[in-house]
């Protein structure tokens, strides 16, 4: 019970932020979806929210939600779950199997791998073109320049991109990379933008977020 209530209080906590965040930008609450980063989290750890009525989630690594997923989706009816972390193409049809989207599409032997897993399981999950926003060689992500180019072979496999995806670069303001993204975004025509994260998503939603990935902020700090 008091796992639950905390897990409301802190869920009350983030939507009330996501709204005041949002009426600032002078944009619909409604806009933003957010996404809770349930990676490193138990199953039991993961039901209070479940259980809140809460449906959105995400995972950053392909045999974690393999392990937590079947059987709470067995259990709860509308969940969703996207895959937030990097991707290897030999995981592609194991990702086309448990994700609903994948945020992490940034390169071209990926977007073969995906749509041929796609093309096998005969099931279309959209997906967000990862940009390495702050041009970091430990991040994923494709550069700037790259985003036309990877946009059409993806299209061209099939493949439905629905936005862009970004992580800046820690301890600097965030505000500017979001603002880029947003941009590469417009520029491409493409309306989603999955960015911010605990520390940083009311920044994120004034510049545009319509994906927040909010982890300990809901769960608490991973250990
Ligand atoms: C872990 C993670 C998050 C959530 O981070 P928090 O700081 O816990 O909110 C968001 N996005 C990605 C890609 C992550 O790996």
């Amino acid at each position: 019970m008091t796992q639950m209530m905390e897990c409301n209080e802190r869920l009350n906590i983030v939507q009330a932020k996501i709204a005041k965040a949002a009426n600032l930008a002078q944009r619909n609450a409604e806009d933003v979806r957010l996404m809770a980063i349930s990676k490193t989290r138990s199953a039991d750890e993961i039901r209070p929210l479940l259980d809140t009525g809460h449906r959105l989630y995400g995972e950053n690594r392909v045999q974690e939600a393999a392990a937590k997923w079947p059987a709470l989706r067995d259990a709860y009816d509308d969940v969703e779950v996207h895959l937030v972390g990097q991707l290897q193409s030999n995981k592609a049809e194991d990702a086309v199997q448990l994700f609903d989207a994948i945020h992490s599409l940034d390169r071209a032997s990926l977007i073969k791998a995906l749509a041929k897993a796609m093309d096998k399981l005969d099931r279309r999950v959209p997906c967000f073109l990862q940009v390495n926003i702050g041009e970091e060689s430990q991040k994923g992500g494709c550069a700037i320049g790259d985003i036309p180019g990877l946009l059409e072979s993806a299209r061209s496999a099939g493949i439905e991109v629905v936005g862009l995806m970004g992580v800046p670069p820690s301890e600097v303001n965030p505000a500017p990379y979001f603002a880029l993204l947003a941009k590469l975004a417009k520029d491409n025509d493409l309306t989603g933008l999955s960015m911010g994260m605990s520390g940083d998503f009311e920044s994120a939603i004034k510049l545009g977020a319509t994906h927040v990935r909010v982890g300990t902020a809901l769960f608490g700090a991973r250990s």
